[in-house]
């Protein structure tokens, strides 16, 4: 189950945190998950509430945004978000590069 691994991973980030700033304990973690990312923020959340107990996360709620693919045209230069997975430059039908929704990243944490 990928979703587990990235649970665990990230409760490790966040405890790091937390320990780094003398928190302790966590009351939110918001994270950005990119749609390309093959993560499924349902499954997350079920798994993150499953593995938080016994850590710093324990009372932590998980708050997700959902990144949607954003390109660059590699020609133009002009920056869009990707509507149906077609990997072109809507403005000049140039070669496009993904610069977001690629990841799921840690935002932010509040902690006590
Ligand atoms: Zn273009």
């Amino acid at each position: 189950m990928h979703e587990l691994s990235v649970v665990n991973s990230l409760i490790e980030l966040c405890e790091k945190n937390a320990k780094a700033n003398n928190a302790e304990k966590i009351t939110k973690v918001e994270v950005k998950i990119g749609k390309l990312s093959g993560i499924e923020p349902h499954f997350l959340k079920l798994t993150f509430d499953t593995f938080k107990n016994k850590t710093l996360c324990n009372d932590a709620e998980l708050v997700m945004n959902v990144q949607k693919v954003v390109v660059k045209c590699l020609s133009c230069g002009n920056e869009q978000t990707l509507e149906n997975n077609e990997f072109i430059c809507k403005a000049c039908g140039g070669e496009v590069r993904v610069i977001d929704g690629e990841d799921m990243l840690l935002m932010r944490l509040e902690m006590e």
